[in-house]
């Protein structure tokens, strides 16, 4: 495969349409390039802000394969694109991550089986397809535990916390026949992530280690610099490098890791992209997560990764919408001028929907955090 960069001026193509989607297009038409983007949904973040939208179904494969005819290179903002679509423009142009690497992030075991037969440290799980199955893990790996289901879970979908085995019939019920993997509870002392970027020609640039803080299994606040001790960050950001070497990747990959209270690092989950923990680096790194999966995808330089300031973002769902009885309050939401706000372009609000950011720089990451959340504060009161 060549290793002539994509230059500016090239039309990009993503498939998935939400805001990672959107802000990587912002990125890219702030280099110079176009962008498609591919969906089967209407009226979407991404389509707003790109040069073509084509909404199709996934699985319209000569829909697909017009798409990456129109295109130098595709990447992905949402990893649940059937293997096959990836499959097609791959006959025509680079796919980037290559779809394996999303045929394995896909699930949640075959990425938990990857993992551990390389050696990474996972949380113990068992895989579950029977009552038997999942009796037998409750029994080996102990209560509580969680029970996900290994396909399309996200954000807490699909996924069960079982407190006793009286739990275990009604729980399997719930699964209606899907795989699922059984995981032991981790009681963790923090969550954190790591985004990194890796290029054909074996670039590697990771951000610093972003520190997560969740709310009903939904990312709330995230915060760098991660206020965990030098050695653990730098065994992250290892660990990251370790993982997109052996996926081979080329484009961005974030890894989601607890830090146990024995001060280990366990893998959560990956995604073969940019993340929601990586929004902060809009604002507050040299170079976006956005701006750095442009560049890795299109084999130009990395850009630097560097934290300007210590800095804090805290999503905005659309539980602010209904609390603020319809539009949050944005003049006073911005009252504080180094708040930035960013919106999806979402127009319904629902609860849990992730609809916009905000952000906010500091001295110390607790002046950023306390700025962040006032604003959010100030949206609804
Ligand atoms: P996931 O979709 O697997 O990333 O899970 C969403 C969130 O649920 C995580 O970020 C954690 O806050 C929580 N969670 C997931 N798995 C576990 C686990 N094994 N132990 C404790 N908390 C978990």
């Amino acid at each position: 495969m060549t290793l002539s960069p994509i230059l500016p001026g090239a039309s990009l193509g993503i498939l998935g349409s939400g805001q990672l989607g959107r802000m990587f297009a912002i990125a890219a038409r702030q280099l110079g390039y176009r962008v498609h983007i591919y969906s089967p949904d209407t009226e979407t973040p991404a389509g707003q802000v790109s040069d073509v939208e084509i909404s199709a179904p996934y699985e319209d494969l000569e829909k697909v394969r017009q798409f990456a005819r129109g295109v130098s290179v595709v990447t992905f903002e949402f990893e649940n694109v059937p293997t096959l679509t990836s499959r097609a423009c791959a006959e025509i142009i680079p796919v980037r991550p290559v779809g394996d690497i999303l045929h394995i992030t896909q699930h949640r075991l075959r990425e938990k089986t990857f993992l551990i037969q390389h050696g990474f440290p996972v949380t113990p799980f068992r895989r579950v397809q029977t009552l038997e199955d999942l009796q037998a893990a409750a029994l080996e790996l102990g209560l509580p535990a969680l029970l996900k289901t290994a396909s399309f879970g996200y954000d807490g979908k699909g996924q069960q916390i079982i407190r006793s085995h009286d739990a275990l019939p009604i729980a399997f019920e719930s699964l209606k026949g899907a795989e699922a993997v059984w995981e032991a509870f981790v009681d963790f002392e923090k969550e954190i992530s790591v985004v990194a970027a890796r290029t054909q020609d074996g670039q590697f640039a990771a951000f610093p280690v972003f520190e997560n803080r969740h709310a009903n299994h939904i990312l709330d606040v995230t915060f760098a610099p991660a206020l965990i001790p030098i050695e653990l960050a730098t065994d992250a950001v290892n660990l990251a490098r370790e993982i997109l070497e052996a996926l081979k990747v080329v484009g961005l990959l974030t890894v989601e890791l607890f830090v146990t209270r024995q001060g280990r690092l366990l893998v959560n989950e990956l995604a073969p992209r940019t993340h929601n923990s990586g929004h902060l680096s809009i604002d507050g790194c040299i170079t976006s997560q956005f701006e750095q999966q442009v560049r890795a995808i299109c084999g130009l330089p990395l850009g630097a990764t560097e934290l300007r300031r210590p800095t804090a973002m805290a999503n905005l769902l659309g539980d602010i919408w209904i609390r603020a009885g319809g539009s949050p309050d944005w003049c006073s939401g911005l009252q504080d001028p180094i708040v930035k706000l960013h919106l999806y372009g979402k127009t319904e609000p629902r609860l849990g929907r992730k609809m916009g950011h905000l952000t906010a720089t500091g001295e110390s990451v607790d002046e950023a955090i306390a700025r962040v959340i006032t604003a959010r504060q100030r949206l609804a009161l």
